[in-house]
């Protein structure tokens, strides 16, 4: 039987390969251009940093994490012992509870200093069904501003976030929608939040299993359900937008009109609540249907004022969001985006003997060291059986339909009458022009060598 990858990941090469790169590549000149500092924690963490960070009753926590436990700490929890915190680790499924922890551990952020902005990119892990669009293994780009609840924050990244979303897929302003929301802070949500499970108590039986067993402990994640008897219960719900403190509506009406002097176009939608425990005030969503399955938001973030104090640290304001990488890719295809190579042009030397061949890696190493140019050789083993001593020399039509192959822009070809005179044979593949070229000065063509 062979060995296939686990289900929900993928091998990355070719095309898909440069997309990601391309996905690194966007990130980090879109965020770097905003005053974001490219930073990187480890993929696996305690597993007590995701339970306290994205709270118990969140999907992630309950049933999506992949935890790993290290050599010897098997043998011990086989044979009954519990295992201190420190040992019970897990593949981080998301990237805000590993810099919340960073901050803490290094003093990054100064409290009421001036906020800092950090990104990262990379994998992620979630136990989740996979399909179009969900994977178990993907990447996110993201980017947390730590350091302020300033309201103008919140617009200058949700701008950043769509930058780089446009950036990526190649949009126009009509290709997605931006969901906005303010789910208000503690103060407001209590109240709120008794309305709510009163509301949801009194749909009880109408409301689907996994919704009545949240009611208590977090019934917004009712707006969350795709059950559709849910979904239209939930459209009579009290909405926290109706019941947010003054504070919080000060605070929303703000980013809306900076959002508003940007030019961002929303959609309020007070059904936007966000599956982590760890949001407060502003929580906003890109969603697209350009090329999307069931799975269309294509990056979610928003205000996380108390994450960093419930891991330990001090009272530090702070938001942040993610974009998904196979999402915008979809997405990115959809628009008719190629994720093409870079064009090196490749030279392919034509050699027609082992004299030649000899020259040809000469050539070769010569080319490398003194330019950035790609040069290649027919490298192909020897047929079985060959004993020749030209074992490994194939008949020209054969070596230049590998040069064709391999899409090398120019051939260089040394035969015996080159060799005696001491040059080679420049030949153009796109227009066939020929031209000599003295072999002393070869490395200089090629080093030169501008494409026609
Ligand atoms: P979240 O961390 O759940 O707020 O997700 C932020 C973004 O990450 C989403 O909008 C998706 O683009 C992406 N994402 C989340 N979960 C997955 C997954 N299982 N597979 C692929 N992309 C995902």
């Amino acid at each position: 039987m062979s060995i296939k990858r686990p289900e929900g990941t993928n091998d990355y090469f070719g095309e898909d390969m440069r997309a990601l790169a391309y996905f690194y590549d966007c990130a980090k000149s879109t965020f770097q251009n905003c005053g974001y500092e490219y930073v990187e924690t480890p993929i696996f963490e305690q597993t007590d940093l995701f339970v306290r960070g994205l709270g118990e009753a969140s999907d992630v926590v309950n049933k999506e994490m992949y935890s790993a436990i290290s050599g010897g700490n098997i043998a011990k929890m086989i044979a009954g012992e519990t295992l201190p915190s420190k040992s019970r680790l897990t593949l981080r499924p998301e990237g805000t509870a590993g810099i919340a922890r960073a901050i803490i551990q290094n003093n990054l952020v100064e409290q009421f200093g001036q906020p800092k902005k950090f990104f990262y990119i990379g994998p992620m892990f979630r136990a989740e069904r996979p399909q179009k669009g969900r994977m178990r293994q993907f990447y996110q780009a993201g980017a947390e501003c730590v350091g302020s609840s300033e309201p103008l924050l919140d617009a200058q990244m949700i701008a950043m976030a769509q930058d780089f979303i446009m950036n990526f897929c190649n949009f126009e302003a009509s290709d997605f929608e931006l969901h906005l929301n303010s789910i208000g802070c503690e103060n407001c949500r209590s109240s709120y939040r008794e309305l709510l499970v009163k509301f949801e108590e009194q749909n009880k039986e109408a409301l689907c299993e996994s919704c009545n067993s949240r009611i208590e402990l977090n019934p917004l994640r009712a707006f969350d359900c795709k059950n559709e008897t849910c979904k239209s219960i939930m459209e009579e719900a009290p909405r926290i937008t109706d019941h947010l403190c003054e504070d919080c509506e000060r605070h929303f009406k703000e980013v809306k009109s900076f959002l508003d002097y940007m030019n961002v176009s929303y959609i309020i939608d007070s059904s936007l609540v966000r599956g982590l425990d760890y949001y407060t005030r502003t929580v906003f969503e890109f969603t697209s249907s350009a090329g999307m399955g069931s799975q269309n938001a294509l990056c979610g973030g928003g205000r996380y004022d108390h994450l960093i104090e419930e891991l330990g640290g001090k009272h530090i304001s702070a938001l942040g969001f993610a974009a998904g990488f196979e999402r915008l890719k979809l997405a990115a295809e959809s628009k008719g985006t190629r994720f093409a190579s870079n064009e090196h042009p490749l030279f392919f030397i034509v050699a027609l003997s082992e004299e030649a061949r000899k020259i040809a890696r000469e050539i070769i190493l010569n080319a490398h060291s003194n330019s950035n140019a790609l040069v290649e050789m027919d490298y192909r083993d020897a047929e079985e059986g060959n004993s020749s001593n030209n074992a490994n020399v194939r008949s020209a039509k054969s070596q230049f339909k590998l040069a064709d192959k391999l899409k090398a822009r120019v051939a260089i070809v040394i035969g015996e009458d080159e060799i005696n005179a001491s040059v080679v044979q420049v030949r153009d593949m796109d227009t066939h022009a020929e031209t000599n070229v003295k072999l002393d000065r070869i490395i200089e063509y090629i080093a030169n060598w501008q494409g026609k």
